[in-house]
Formats: C-alpha cells, structure tokens, sequence
C-alpha cells in the first residue's frame, strides 16, 4: 500500500518548489497530524518546524477548528462573493478590521498571498487612475524581496533564483536596496538602515510623479533568508511613502497572525500602511484564504456609479469560501482566548537562549530572529562570512539529515528556517532546536 502510493506520487504529481528528481529519491507522503506534529505513511512523526510552510497556528487537528468546519459543513460550503456576501465572511471582515492597524477599514477577499499582493498592485495602480492621477503607474520594491509566485508578485519579487527565468515575462519595478546587517561591512545597524533610506530617498526625489506605490515585506524578509530589517527601517519607509505620495503596500502574509510577537509585525514601529496583504495564518493553517486591506480613502476612489468605470474588476471564483472564513473566525476567537500573541512575544524570549547555543557552531554564521521566524545562515567560514559553493547544497543536506531525526522544515539556500506553530512550548523548542544543532553539526562537520 505505501509503496504504491509513493509509485503514484512519482508518477502523477508535479510539486511547488520542487526538482521533483529530489523528490524521486527521497519521497515523503504525510497522512496525518497531531498537535505540532505530522506523521508519514510508514507511521514516522515529524515535529513540523516550519508550520507547513509558516502558516500553522494551534498546531493540527485543533478541536475547535476541526468543529467550526463541521459546524459550517452543516449549513453551506461555498457560494460567491460577486455582488453577494455570505455570513462568515461578513462576520470575519468586521473581525478582521478590529485586529488591524486602526487606517485599515476595508477587506478584499482571495485565496493566497500571491493573489493577496496581486490585489493591493491593481487596487493601487487603479486607484490613481480613479482620482484622476494616471500618470502614477510604476512600482517601487525592496531587493531579495518575496510576494509570491503570480506574475505581478514576481514582477515585484526580487529573488534572483526564483525570479531570474521569468524576466521576459515581468513588468518593470524600480528596486530599493535593503539593510541586510550581517552582509553588511560594517555590521552597524543604524548606518545599515540609513544609507538604505537614503538611496530610496533619492529614487523617490527622481521618481515619485510616476510611482503608485512601493511594496515591502514588513520587517522580516522570509523567503529572501529571515532577514530583520533594523529598527526603524520600516517606519522610515513609511514616512518617505506619505513625504512624496506613494502608497505604501506591506506584505504581512508571512509575519501576521502572530507570527513575530505582534498581531501584525508593523505594529512593532506603529507603521499604518495603505494597502496591507495577509494570508497563512490567518486561517490557523487550515484553508486557503488571504486578504488584502485598504483605507477608507483608497476604497472610496472606487466608489461611484457603475457608468464612470471605477469598479474594482477582480475576483476568483472561491473567494470569500464559507469554509474558510467560518475557520478563520474561530482562530481569531482562540487568538484571543489563549492569548496567543502575548505568549509568543514571550516564549520568542526563551527561544533566543535555546538558538543562542547554535553559536557556537563552528559554521553558524549569523541567527536571526524575531518572535517565532527564525533563520540559521550556515556558511564555509565564519571568519570571513564566506558562503558554502552552492552546489554543495548544505541547507538542502541539513534538512534532509533533519528529517531523518525528525522534524520538517525546507530551507532558503543555506539559511535553516525555524518557524514551529505558535503554540509550541518550551520543551517542545527545545527539542526541536536540539534536532537542527546535530543535523548542522553532522552535516557542516562530518559528511561535506
Ligand atoms: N508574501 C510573502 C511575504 C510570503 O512569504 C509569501 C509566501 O511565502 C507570499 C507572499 C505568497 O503567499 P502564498 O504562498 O500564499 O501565495
């Protein structure tokens, strides 16, 4: 039964992300899952330490989440949001708003985080268009940034790797340099954040009468290796975007729903975006919905009648599923009842003593960490920073050495994403964060 199911893997499937020859020789079929762990076929658990991807909350099979689907099972699945609503996506929409910076009032439904951005880029270029303003058309985004797979997230992405085939293919978005402290010469965080301010500065002075809006991911850039931006950085953004009129888009599907020790990470600054994406979370790590936020302002440039063409002509056909806003309602009640935001903010504490100990690894380059988003850069020396040749792949043998002891997480070339359910404890990070010390120290030291 298990081998052919694994032939059947081989032989039908295409994965996201995946060299499916990779896949071919080292196959893995999950069934099932409990608490923050899943377990494979053959019945082996993994702790699942990058939330399925950074969206897992309460950990699987949350009673209360499993219970909100069935209760909404019972009354309907799905039907459209075009021109209708249905009663958990109003109820969510109003919940959605209370949990938001305060400027937020408006919510736009979809079904990712690609189409979450996708939205805020069409909301703003159309926006301008609408208040009479057309000639501001272009974008502006943060280098090694990540917004997702779609071609307007790419366009704005900003991570050779991914990026780099589909140039042709792109529209074209002005890049701002971003303060990545550890690559930095002189690793002195407020230089690092204001020489990046000011080379966006000066784009803005050249550029601005042509630029709609600038994306960022809010704090942490995920997929371009868990880099923290220093403090301020995002709330200097914020005051160049409203100093040369440029709406400010903040990508929060990877850092909201707690994920940083805040609801949403732009709170750490008081950063009030004009557009706001989220998405993973926010349904617990159950089912695909995203949103996009906006201001009152922005929603009433499109607010008119039907003749003067200013309507919002975007929609997909499962969004604002019944499903998955009935789930999300009830994570946001359990984000409230157990007081998920507060013991993440404190256990992210007791998390950096635990990663403090993989310093003193002999390839540990930098950890970096805000809340539960953690990442590991390993490279060949720690003296110079120097990295490892990317053929040797090492944050790619690190995780597969991880899984054999247990725990799941993919990495972002040789940086060890840790991002575990927010509900994990202490012993459980601790033994998670003991998996990734002897899968490194195996790897870095022994087999390379
Ligand atoms: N934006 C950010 C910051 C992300 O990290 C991701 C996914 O990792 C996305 C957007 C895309 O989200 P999705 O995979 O749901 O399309």
């Amino acid at each position: 039964m298990t081998e052919q199911l694994i032939e059947k893997s081989k032989k039908y499937l295409w994965l996201p992300f995946t060299q499916m020859k990779d896949y071919n020789e080292n196959p893995l079929i999950i069934e099932s899952g409990k608490g923050i762990k899943v377990k494979d076929i053959n019945g082996k658990e993994y702790y699942d330490g990058f939330s399925s991807v950074w969206l897992n909350v309460h950990g699987h099979r949350k009673k209360e989440l499993d219970n909100a689907i069935k209760k909404q099972l019972d009354k309907i699945a799905h039907s459209t949001l075009l021109g209708m609503t249905n009663v958990p996506a109003t109820e969510l929409a109003e919940k959605l708003i209370a949990i938001s910076p305060e400027k937020l009032t408006r919510v736009f439904y979809s079904d990712s985080g690609a189409e979450a951005m996708e939205i805020a880029l069409k909301m703003a270029f159309q926006y301008w268009k609408n208040i009479g303003q057309p000639e501001k058309q272009k974008f502006i985004s943060m280098r090694n940034g990540y917004h997702g797979d779609t071609i307007g997230a790419v366009s704005i992405g900003a991570i050779e790797l991914f990026h780099h085939v589909y140039g042709p293919l792109m529209f074209e978005s002005f890049k701002a340099p971003i303060p990545n402290v550890y690559r930095s010469l002189e690793e002195d965080p407020t230089q690092c954040r204001d020489e990046c301010l000011q080379a966006l500065e000066r784009l803005l002075i050249d550029r601005h009468q042509e630029i709609a809006a600038l994306s960022i991911e809010s704090i942490v850039q995920g997929a371009g290796g868990m880099i923290v931006m220093p403090e301020g950085f995002l709330a200097g953004v914020r005051e160049l975007c409203t100093k040369y009129q440029v709406l400010m888009i903040v990508d929060e599907v990877a850092t909201g729903f707690g994920r940083t020790g805040k609801m949403f990470a732009c709170e750490h600054e008081g950063v009030q975006p004009d557009i706001m994406a989220a998405g993973k979370g926010i349904t617990g790590g159950y089912l695909p919905i995203a949103v996009t936020y906006t201001t009152e302002e922005i929603y009433e440039a499109f607010y008119d009648d039907y003749q003067t063409q200013k309507t919002f002509f975007h929609g997909h056909s499962y969004t604002g599923n019944q499903l998955g806003c009935a789930v999300a309602l009830e994570n946001i009640r359990l984000f409230e009842a157990e007081k998920i935001v507060e013991q993440v903010a404190q256990k992210a504490e007791e998390l950096r003593e635990v990663l403090d100990d993989l310093q003193t690894l002999a390839h540990v380059g930098d950890i970096r960490q805000l809340g539960f988003m953690c990442g590991i850069e390993l490279v060949q020396s720690k003296e110079t920073k120097e990295p490892y040749p990317v053929e040797k792949r090492v944050g790619y043998q690190v995780s597969l050495k991880m899984r054999e002891l247990g725990m799941l997480t993919r990495p972002m070339g040789d940086v060890i994403v840790f991002m575990p359910p927010l509900v994990s404890t202490k012993t459980e990070l601790e033994e998670m964060v003991t998996i990734m010390k002897e899968a490194i120290n195996v790897i870095t030291n022994g087999e390379l």
